[in-house]
């Protein structure tokens, strides 16, 4: 337990460059202590980790002995309830006043379900009732005959083993993708295994997935971006949903943490849709404010605990993460007290997590670290002066067992959210498309002087 650092020591002898723990702390120890502590509500643990200075140990202690630890703490609602909406209330999106005034105050969650609130208080936005309803229900089904071969997520953190409070696959679209996934790419300093073809009713929802986030992208850079533009870093390409993660919560207490999602292969300023199944769950957001004396509370600890926003996410909706999401907001799915169960999933939600990676961001071009290993894109979040910018850094001390190097490299991108090597990766990829046109071409070729008929 001597390995965890408290935030006023860090600060005496503040390191030039960050840390991996700077970053994770918080989320690194909350997932620690839900581990030891799994009855137990992230917000619950939050606070004592908050009352505690960021001491697990004590924190920890604390939360064995006093189980009503959290004297703010009210009764959560039961179920996902029916749909309110600020609108109801007269309040519109619109209204400068109310667009001025943060939304959420500490300690306290703000509820969301109307798609024109979601998009306006988050950097979110949602479609209801996404695909027609029987091809809603084809694809849980396809997912609920694979989702009892799923499994947790099995990581190191501060030389303890912790599993994930939920089963998880991944996917692409075709096998020998599968194969390059495989044998070429690294999650959290290893390779993965289990990685499988999409489902036939995955692709043909992928392509509608694509589809609406494409022309979501564009809607929210033309009604809420600064003159109508896409952001620095953020990607002009279109939105491929070339990857899938799968996440299966079955049961109301399976959960994940708050977190981001890892950049590395998507690059900077990504956007994820987020399509939900089976169970409506809370999908709960955190704007992260960097580590300054302005958040600092009196008694010397952060302000960490800004107020949550959580949006319910019903049957068939897809969520669209946008690209001014992983940067400056964490996620998670909470636990719940009760579920409605749904009557083809019974308890479980299924939510697949489309992705698009870049050629560019292969891990044949990204830096490797003293272990060898392709290292894993990060953003600052926290340190004032450095945040937004990225940074490679080792990730093999995420394996148990491993305890990494002390790798680090800023990341430069250009403004369009491509690396340096871009140009490399470009002409290889060319000159491949060129050779497998060539070879497609040689049959043809032989045929040189004879009438060919085409369309
Ligand atoms: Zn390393």
């Amino acid at each position: 337990m001597d390995t965890f650092v408290s935030r006023k020591r860090r600060r005496l002898s503040p390191s030039p460059e960050p840390t991996a723990e700077d970053e994770d702390s918080t989320e690194l120890k909350l997932a620690l202590l839900a581990s030891l502590h799994p009855q137990l509500d992230g917000d619950v643990l939050l606070e004592a980790l908050i009352h505690f200075e960021g001491s697990v140990q004590q924190a920890s202690v604390a939360l064995g002995r006093d189980h009503a630890f959290s004297p703010t703490r009210k009764p959560a609602p039961s179920r996902i309830g029916h749909q309110s909406s600020l609108s109801a209330y007269g309040i519109a999106p619109g209204d400068t006043e109310v667009t001025k005034r943060p939304r959420t105050r500490k300690g306290r969650t703000l509820h969301l379900y109307d798609p024109q609130d979601i998009e306006a208080h988050t950097p979110c936005s949602i479609i209801h009732n996404f695909l027609p309803a029987n091809e809603a229900d084809a694809l849980l089904l396809e997912l609920l005959e694979q989702a009892p071969t799923y499994s947790k997520l099995e990581f190191q953190l501060f030389e303890r083993v912790v599993k994930s409070p939920h089963t998880f696959c991944f996917y692409v679209n075709s096998l020998s993708d599968a194969e390059e996934q495989k044998a070429e790419y690294i999650y959290d300093g290893r390779k993965v295994e289990d990685v499988r073809q999409s489902t036939p009713e995955m692709l043909k929802a992928s392509k509608k997935v694509e589809e609406a986030v494409n022309s979501e992208i564009q809607r929210r850079i033309r009604d809420f971006y600064p003159n109508g533009r896409k952001l620095k870093y953020q990607s002009p390409e279109p939105w491929r949903a070339n990857t899938a993660f799968v996440n299966c919560y079955d049961g109301p207490h399976e959960s994940v943490g708050y977190h981001t999602d890892q950049l590395t292969y998507l690059g900077p300023r990504a956007v994820i849709g987020s399509l939900s199944l089976g169970v409506a769950r809370e999908f709960r957001i955190r704007k992260i404010v960097a580590e300054d004396e302005d958040h600092r509370k009196e008694d010397g600890s952060l302000a960490d605990a800004q107020g949550q926003i959580s949006i319910h996410l019903p049957h068939n909706s897809l969520l669209v993460m946008h690209a001014d999401m992983q940067e400056e907001w964490k996620h998670s799915i909470a636990p719940a007290q009760a579920i409605d169960p749904h009557p083809l999933a019974g308890n479980k939600r299924l939510n697949i997590t489309y992705r698009s990676y870049k050629d560019n961001l292969h891990p044949k071009y990204t830096p490797r670290c003293k272990c060898g290993i392709p290292t894993v894109l990060r953003c600052v979040m926290r340190r004032k002066e450095t945040r937004g910018r990225y940074m490679w850094m080792c990730h093999t001390n995420y394996i148990p067992g491993q305890e990494g190097c002390s790798f680090f490299q800023w990341a430069e991108f250009d403004d369009d959210g491509d690396p340096p090597w871009a140009w490399a990766a470009k002409a290889e990829k060319k000159t491949a498309v060129e050779r497998e046109d060539s070879l497609c071409r040689e049959p043809r070729d032989e045929s040189v002087g004879q009438p060919t008929k085409r369309g």
